[in-house]
């Protein structure tokens, strides 16, 4: 079968081509941040205009890649055979666009529509990277709107075994980069400066790390760098920002690593793996490489271009729905949350 899956949950605007033995025809992201830069975050009327302005051209393009794929001149719509899309969660005006676009899409070509959930994708992302890969297995979702450790008992079937209180790990490298002034989206910045600083230089709060639980909890830690910053300015001292960013970011890991080691011994699974766009961080990826290493866990990450949000996760999740019969109706509606418990 041929499934194209849409997604448009945030500020991309995506859409993929996958095949029913995992190939992935085409993969087209198209990203609003430009838009969004200067607000110094998403903007969620501008990212709903945005989606509906790039969605005929992001998908007419997949269609064309996959075409060029396939030796075919063209593909259309019906020669497709289900159309997926993320309906949850998200920013709600952001995935409207999607799901009324992909029911109208599915209606007109006389096709089966599948309901994917945005964290679901997130964890699928693995398998484009080692399609092998079977749980049990701990993933740790890390993202602008999440943080949380996943006991992957089987495909389908998930169980949250804790997540944030407050603000999400991508948040705070987003915060943390505003309170520098660097620009957002803070990841990528703070990661790029952090690699050129000393991670012992400032002694940022890990919290909850020894709580015996695996909650998380971020605000504490970003209001100690913003406070660390206002005390060296009003002090008159320049600011060290390679320091700040790496003592920042090692504050951030040393808490993951330690409750995501803490997940893989509560669960007795033997897998590791990364999902959301936190997960393209080099310190995090080398944290848990030697994490996996000394204690012999499998580690799986998905692929740079697949930790941050993109259709060929979603088309992932879609080929194991298509392959069970499992169809949405068009009573499809968007919800902001949804837990991954419950899958659609
Ligand atoms: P959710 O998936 O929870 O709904 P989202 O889709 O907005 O949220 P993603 O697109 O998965 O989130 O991830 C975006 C986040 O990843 C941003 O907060 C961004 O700063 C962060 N990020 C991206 N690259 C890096 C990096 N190298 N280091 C740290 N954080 C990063
Ligand atoms: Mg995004
Ligand atoms: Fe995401």
């Amino acid at each position: 079968p041929l499934i194209l899956a849409i997604e448009s949950s945030c500020d991309e605007t995506a859409a993929a081509i996958i095949d029913g033995e995992g190939s992935m025809l085409s993969d087209v992201v198209a990203s609003q941040i430009d838009f969004h830069a200067r607000f110094g975050g998403v903007v969620p009327e501008i990212a709903s205009r945005k989606h509906i302005e790039a969605i005929c051209g992001v998908t007419d393009e997949c269609l064309d890649v996959a075409a060029r794929a396939l030796g075919r001149s063209r593909l259309r719509w019906r020669d497709l055979d289900a159309v997926a899309v993320t309906y949850a969660p998200g920013l709600v005006g952001a995935l409207v666009v999607g799901v009324a676009f992909a029911k109208g899409a599915a209606w007109g070509a006389d096709l089966p529509i599948i309901a994917v959930n945005h964290l679901e994708g997130h964890l699928y992302a693995n398998r484009l990277a080692e399609p092998d890969i079977q749980p049990p297995m701990v993933v740790s979702l890390v993202s602008g709107g999440h943080t949380m450790l996943v006991h992957v008992k089987d495909w389908g079937d998930y169980e949250t075994l804790g997540s944030t209180i407050d603000d999400a790990v991508g948040e705070a490298f987003d915060k943390v980069s505003k309170a520098l002034g660097l620009g957002y989206p803070g990841g990528p910045i703070i990661s790029k400066y952090a690699a050129q600083g000393d991670a012992k230089a400032i002694a940022f709060p890990r919290a909850l790390m020894h709580s015996g639980d695996l909650r998380f909890s971020l605000s504490g830690l970003k209001t100690a760098v913003t406070t660390y910053i206002n005390k060296e300015r009003e002090a008159g001292r320049e600011l060290n920002i390679p320091d700040i960013a790496a003592s920042f970011e090692a504050a951030v890991v040393d808490v993951q690593v330690s409750k995501a080691h803490t997940a893989l011994k509560d669960t007795g699974a033997r897998t590791f793996c990364l999902g959301g766009g936190v997960a393209a961080n080099p310190a995090l990826r080398g944290a848990y490489e030697a994490m996996c290493k000394k204690h012999g866990y499998r580690l799986v990450m998905p692929p740079l271009s697949a930790c941050g949000d993109n259709a060929a996760m979603i088309a992932e999740v879609a080929r194991d729905r298509f392959a069970q019969g499992k169809f949405a109706d068009w009573s499809l509606d968007v919800t902001a949350h949804a837990p991954l418990d419950e899958p659609y």
